[in-house]
């Protein structure tokens, strides 16, 4: 199946689409000079043939046919890259184009060892989530004559996403595979759908062995007060990912682990049938480890690789009421463009 989307550098000599990044740019521009009340925010373009004659590398971000949003990047003096604008089409925003060009501009088009930049006021508070989010850091900090607070940061790149290997039985060779005897074959389906939990035991107290021993049927409820309920539970997931980005694996992706409980997708009951679990560690409070989502984009892609997964979900989507797992701080947004399974 082709992407739903694509980013590339944006055809210099096509007159609606020139005018069409203009527009954007001036609709976006428009948005943050009001949210930062600085009206003197420089434009970049005020005129379409500015776009075609750009000195800078312009890429466009495409739904289709449709342009979502524009990055503008140039070459350093001393070496390196510098990001001009990141700017997307407003009706657009909360959708992911701004990462979605970042990440291909990071991962796709710039050598690995060039230094990449770009600057941004400290008010403009989603602008700042977004380059963090995308693995920038804080240089430098300075004021403009008439007071607007502005940051320089620096992308710091990351090590390469871990290789991972399924192999014929079902099992991740890279993972920590500790079999669990909470599972069982697949009556009818296969997995589809990947489903996404957030869990740690005790609740939000990371790093322990209580996981493990719950879904190996070892959990001492004595252990800890909360651990009674869990009494008699039989439960498992496929694949686990500690707050540090490890893999864990119980349950081997041909047979059924018992994760999902009463569930429903796409009019179908029992998930467990048809899906692959994968337990983030983690709680319904705070934001999941960059390298959680690191291992899970690697694990996505060898998953979809060699299976026919078509799309993700969470706990709370297919068990609505009973079940509140990963729950809000799940970055829906990041995981769809780094997984590139619909919801
Ligand atoms: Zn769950």
């Amino acid at each position: 199946m082709d992407a739903p989307f694509v980013v590339k550098d944006l055809p210099r000599n096509d007159p609606a689409l020139l005018a069409e990044a203009l527009r954007i740019q001036l609709a976006a521009h428009q948005v943050e000079a009001d949210w930062l009340s600085y009206p003197a925010l420089p434009l970049m373009w005020s005129q379409a043939d500015e776009v075609a004659r750009s000195p800078h590398r312009v890429l466009g971000a495409f739904e289709g046919e449709t342009l979502c949003g524009v990055l503008v990047v140039s070459a350093r003096q001393q070496g390196g890259f510098h990001i001009e604008r990141t700017v997307v089409d407003p009706a657009r925003f909360g959708e992911g184009w701004g990462y979605r060009l970042l990440n291909h501009l990071l991962n796709h088009l710039l050598p690995g060892s060039e230094e990449v930049s770009v600057d941004t006021a400290e008010v403009n508070a989603a602008a700042v989530a977004l380059y963090h989010k995308a693995g920038f850091v804080l240089e430098q900090r300075w004021s403009t004559s008439d007071g607007l607070l502005l940051w320089r940061l620096n992308y710091r790149r990351q090590a390469p996403l871990p290789a991972l290997h399924l192999d014929e039985s079902g099992w991740v060779r890279e993972a920590r595979q500790i079999p669990s005897p909470n599972c069982d074959e697949r009556e009818t389906g296969v997995p589809e759908l990947l489903v996404i939990h957030n869990i740690s035991l005790p609740p939000y107290r990371y790093g322990g062995p209580a996981v493990e021993q719950l879904f190996t049927n070892h959990l001492d409820p004595e252990a800890h007060p909360f651990f009674g309920q869990l009494r008699d539970l039989r439960v498992s997931a496929h694949f686990f990912i500690r707050r540090n980005g490890q893999l864990l694996q119980f349950v081997p992706v041909h047979k059924r682990a018992w994760h999902a409980g009463a569930s429903q997708w796409e009019g179908r009951e029992r998930c467990n049938d048809f899906s692959i679990g994968v337990e983030m560690e983690g709680c319904d409070f705070e934001p999941f480890a960059d390298a959680q989502y690191r291992m899970l984009e690697a694990l996505a892609a060898e998953l979809k690789s060699r299976l026919p997964l078509r799309a993700m979900t969470g706990h709370e989507h297919i068990a609505p009421g009973r079940k509140t797992d990963p729950g809000p701080w799940f970055d829906w947004v990041r995981a769809r463009a780094e997984i590139g399974l619909p919801m």
